[in-house]
């Protein structure tokens, strides 16, 4: 009897954090499990820097060993920002190629199947141009890295500049142009939306802003949601981060979001400011599991 009302029982959402990886990459699942997160992300080399050391088996070892005893809940890394798809010189498109080969490759080795990325800047050459350089660099990486588990997932951003993705469509370009799109996923980053001018405030907006989603790129495309309240306002083309709740977005967001069915199964993690503890991301996680209570 026990069993079959377990079974019965929704499933808990999958909520977590970016966790640091200070002091070694396991050291994030640790920090996960301590916050009592079900969802992690994490960067596997340091996200400002073109150089890194090699990732030692011992710390694959290491993270795998600490995400089984955590549960074995989705992890994601994010890759570098130095990264640029879209790259608009040889050279440019080479290091990003090599980078993000790299990030794919480490990922493969610690047992993480989403590595997330930014579309890139076409840096004037138009969107279209921009989305095909990047689906070709993209796949480039996919074929060096070895890692044939791995899936990018490509991030929407707020749309600055002349970054590609800030709309769902221009991210669904990306995947059209691959010559390999079952290796593409989307993760929905709620700020940079409200940034690029989706306002997931009303409910009938973020309804609407999720049906384009699914129209452009189809919602099994969508693997992770980077849950984060802004500071700045709807259209604003700016990517400021704050806590759940307390920026421009406000709880009323996030309960749409919390309670929409579509996204129930999709792991939602923080990206949000924090000290060295945990207290802040968990304050952030407990109002996530609250509003999504009926
Ligand atoms: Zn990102
Ligand atoms: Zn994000």
């Amino acid at each position: 009897m026990e069993t079959i009302s377990r079974q019965n029982k929704p499933q808990q959402q999958l909520i977590g954090a970016h966790m640091s990886a200070a002091g070694g990459v396991h050291k994030a699942v640790e920090r996960a499990e301590a916050a009592g997160a079900t969802a992690l992300q994490v960067f596997t080399r340091n996200q400002r820097q073109w150089n890194a050391p090699p990732l030692e088996e011992h710390d694959a070892e290491l993270f795998t060993a600490a995400v089984r005893r955590w549960g074995g809940y989705p992890v994601s890394s994010h890759a570098s920002y130095l990264i640029n798809p879209a790259a608009d010189t040889p050279e440019g498109a080479e290091r990003s190629v090599a980078l993000m080969a790299d990030e794919l490759q480490r990922a493969g080795r610690l047992g993480i199947e989403m590595v997330v990325v930014h579309p890139g800047a076409h840096k004037g050459q138009g969107e279209t141009a921009g989305a095909a350089l990047a689906a070709a660099r993209l796949d480039e990486a996919l074929e060096r890295c070895g890692s044939p588990a791995v899936m990018v997932l490509l991030e929407n951003t707020a749309g600055q500049g002349t970054m590609l993705g800030a709309s769902f469509a221009g991210l669904a370009a990306v995947i059209e142009a691959s010559r390999m799109p079952e290796r593409y996923g989307i993760c929905l980053d709620t700020a940079h939306a409200f940034g690029a001018g989706y306002d997931l405030r009303d409910a009938a907006l973020y309804d609407a802003a999720i049906r384009e989603l699914d129209v452009c790129a189809g919602l099994d495309r969508l693997r992770l949601v980077h849950a984060n309240d802004s500071l700045t306002g709807l259209g604003s083309r700016r990517d400021r981060h704050t806590h759940i709740g307390q920026g421009e977005l406000g709880e009323a967001a996030f309960r749409l979001l919390m309670r929409d069915e579509r996204l129930h199964h999709v792991p939602k993690v923080l990206e949000t400011p924090k000290g060295k503890g945990p207290e802040e991301d968990m304050m952030n996680m407990a109002v996530l599991r609250r509003l999504a209570r009926p």
